[in-house]
């Protein structure tokens, strides 16, 4: 067969596919990433360009999370995350032909933190037994909350700040409590006049509202779908129910100064899957 033939035999064919629109032939399928990742970094991805009806699988650095049937996942790096190069990767899995990979290497610089000292009366940092154990029971029932994965998305729309205010304490600051180094800071502190409302910073079910906890007062964790958490401590009231559903901006409660705190504040905290990231760098928040 002379190349003529065949070189017509390929025109045919683009022009039958042009003319029958088959959306099963995905050939430009991409990653498209909100920001680039860092330690304590979360960013949306968007994968664009697949069949309806695929199903996606992702894995950042081997660990495997969930993507939306319309392409879309929160991928984060924990705060202490050691530089290196990660890759991050996704298949496509049409409902009929050959699944398609795509990856991207991306390249982790160092993040450097901050070094706070602060002072608390004793009773609160060296706990007796019984603040203790009611302390251990507390942490428990808001790690319960970090396990979870299933349920309604709603982080696909971006993120909001969840109050307004001077920043008295900032992500991922090494805390001296007293004179002895504690785990670094896994949240911002926004300080507020009590009573300033605080809304949830995207859709999502609360899974917990904790009356008065040692540690972190009346305390809110909702659950915004694949495992992306935000926690509000020190809330001086709590507005919602475990179980509801929050729309974007509803108010889930008011800035207080319940439990350990110093002054009225808004302990504001986010996990993606255990990994602990700045509230402040998440997609659609910009300080
Ligand atoms: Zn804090």
């Amino acid at each position: 067969m002379s190349l003529f033939f065949r070189r017509s035999w390929a025109l045919g064919a683009m022009v039958v596919w042009m003319v029958c629109g088959s959306p099963v032939v995905a050939l430009a399928a991409s990653l498209e990433l909100s920001g680039s990742l860092q330690p304590g970094m979360a960013v949306l991805l968007n994968v664009k360009g697949f069949a309806p009806g695929s199903r996606l699988t992702g894995t950042l650095d081997q660990e495997s999370f969930p993507i939306t049937p319309q392409g879309q996942a929160i991928v984060a790096l924990d705060m202490e995350k050691q530089p290196k190069n990660v890759t991050l990767k996704v298949v496509i899995t049409p409902s009929s032909g050959q699944p398609e990979t795509l990856t991207r290497t991306l390249e982790i610089p160092k993040r450097q933190y901050k070094e706070e000292y602060i002072d608390l009366p004793k009773k609160k940092v060296d706990l007796d037994q019984p603040d203790m154990t009611r302390a251990n029971q507390e942490t428990e029932r808001i790690a319960a909350t970090y396990r979870l994965r299933e349920g309604r998305t709603g982080f696909e729309k971006g993120f909001r700040q969840s109050a307004s205010g001077r920043f008295s304490g900032v992500f991922g600051s090494r805390r001296i409590l007293n004179g002895q180094a504690r785990k670094p800071h896994n949240g911002v502190d926004v300080a507020a006049p009590a009573g300033t409302p605080v809304i949830t910073m995207a859709p999502g079910t609360v899974v917990l509202a904790g009356e008065n906890f040692f540690f972190t007062g009346n305390t809110v964790v909702v659950h915004h779908g694949h495992g992306v958490i935000s926690l509000y401590a020190h809330l001086e009231q709590m507005k919602v129910r475990e179980g509801e559903w929050l729309e974007a901006g509803a108010t889930l409660g008011t800035v207080g100064m319940t439990g350990r705190a110093t002054g009225p504040h808004l302990h504001w905290g986010v996990l993606v899957r255990g990994a602990r990231v700045d509230p402040m760098g998440l997609p659609g928040i910009r300080p």
